[in-house]
């Protein structure tokens, strides 16, 4: 007998039938079948011969050892039972519950213990304070934008991630990032959903798109609502700051076109890739409007999906040519003084509440070119002439003004600087480019017309 029976029943019956069940004979072959059994006894409905023995009897097997206590394994039915004795890889019940329980304990601890951080790391953030009226202009317009994209949550409760994405066309999740850099929004684990921070190791990990946030209080317990309310009053005085933002955002709102398109043709493009094109549209849109660069885009992609089609190109190396010719289409544009087409807004693509805002608060909007968004912030930052562009730009254009009246070039000189600016030069730079063509030689109508004047491409 290699089952040790340890038998809960004093039924002789029932006694006789488990004995009969787990008889084997020394090559470990059980001695009678399962179906020739269930007929000794009248069995309750629904309960298997096996269940009803097992409540009868607990059975051990010899040949099984738990590798922990030594002890034999308890087994459930014959198919638990082994033929030839070997070394039990599993525990037996009591070291399985005696495991259990010490994980249970561990888990226990290690959970008590993130509450614990979070706790503090809720307190560290909630005992601080903002002082809102020395928030950078740029973090003002954010919040304001943040707050017409989660309305009325910024100030009611609280929201995630999610809830931020009217907040420009793309890369809302990096606009959010800048203000919880800032200081601005509060993380609280405490209206988190349950398993959004974790151990991983010994660092607590989150998942991002669960994160709660909420708006940072304001000094002296003012109410949120009145704090929003102080900030859209905001008397908007960094230049820069405000450029730079529009910058950011416009980037967004043409990289979520250049993305759609690309996606629509199959150009699939590393992150390397990605941060270039980025780079050079932050650049172009010194000078151009997010209108005229999906227009960019939308040829420059165009042209890669009919490079893709030819039989020495694969798709793979059409997507890689997109930043380079982005960048060369834009230079040529600029050699070329070609005037360039702007595309109108993609209907499946709103400019999102901080577009909104610069809309309400500069005048601003897709199709302000990168000149005039400059010049339409500096009025309202009031810092228009602070810098002494128009006193710098004073001598060049009185010496252009001359050299064209002395040469009877007034009227093309006209033309040309309108041509150029609509071009997207800014004022400095084509008074400069007409100021060198005019020195040149003598004038005429012909040497100041553009070699591509009526064209586009
Ligand atoms: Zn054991």
């Amino acid at each position: 007998m290699t089952i040790r029976l340890q038998l809960l029943t004093e039924d002789p019956t029932e006694i006789e039938l488990i004995q009969r069940y787990w008889a084997m004979d020394e090559s470990g072959q059980f001695l009678e079948k399962v179906s020739a059994l269930s007929e000794v006894l009248q069995l309750p409905q629904g309960v298997t011969l096996a269940a009803f023995i097992r409540q009868r009897c607990t059975a051990f097997d010899e040949k099984q050892i738990c590798p922990q206590c030594e002890e034999q394994v308890e087994i459930r039915n014959r198919s638990q039972a082994w033929r030839s004795a070997l070394r039990s890889t599993s525990l037996c019940t009591l070291c399985q519950q005696e495991r259990a329980a010490l994980a249970r304990e561990a888990e226990k601890k290690k959970a008590a213990e993130l509450e614990a951080v979070l706790a503090e790391y809720r307190h560290n953030q909630v005992c601080r304070v903002v002082d809102y009226s020395a928030v950078a202009d740029a973090h003002v317009l954010l919040l304001l934008a943040l707050d017409k994209a989660v309305m009325p949550r910024l100030t009611d409760a609280w929201f995630t991630l999610a809830d931020c994405r009217g907040l420009a066309p793309r890369y809302f999740d990096n606009f959010v990032e800048t203000l919880k850099s800032a200081g601005l929004l509060l993380q609280d684990p405490s209206k988190a959903k349950p398993g959004t921070y974790y151990w991983n190791g010994d660092d607590v990990w989150q998942i991002s798109a669960q994160v709660a946030y909420l708006f940072m209080p304001g000094c002296a317990g003012v109410d949120a609502n009145e704090v929003i309310r102080s900030l859209s009053a905001r008397v908007y005085t960094d230049r820069e700051g405000v450029f730079n933002l529009w910058l950011d955002y416009a980037v967004a709102d043409v990289m979520c076109y250049l993305g759609d398109q690309c996606k629509w043709y199959g150009h699939e493009l590393g992150e390397q890739e990605w941060d270039e094109i980025k780079s050079t549209l932050r650049a172009a849109l010194h000078t151009y409007s997010v209108s005229q660069l999906w227009f960019v885009a939308w040829k420059v992609v165009k042209d890669a999906a009919s490079l893709a089609s030819h039989q020495y190109y694969n798709r793979v190396k059409a997507a890689a040519t997109i930043p380079g010719k982005i960048r060369r289409y834009l230079e040529r544009v600029k050699r070329e003084s070609i005037e360039l087409r702007s595309w109108s807004r993609p209907e499946q693509q709103p400019g999102g509440t901080l577009g909104m805002l610069f809309d309400e608060v500069f005048g601003i909007d897709e199709d302000t070119s990168g000149v005039a968004a400059t010049l339409r912030i500096a009025r309202v930052t009031g810092q228009e002439s602070a810098d002494g562009v128009d006193t710098e730009l004073c001598a060049p254009i009185r010496e252009l003004m001359v050299d064209a009246l002395a040469q009877d070039a007034g009227a093309s000189v006209m033309l040309r600087f309108a041509e150029l600016i609509r071009a997207g030069y800014d004022v400095g730079c084509a008074v400069e480019e007409i100021g060198v063509s005019l020195q040149r030689e003598h004038v005429d109508d012909h040497s100041l017309q553009s070699p591509n004047a009526g064209q586009q491409s």
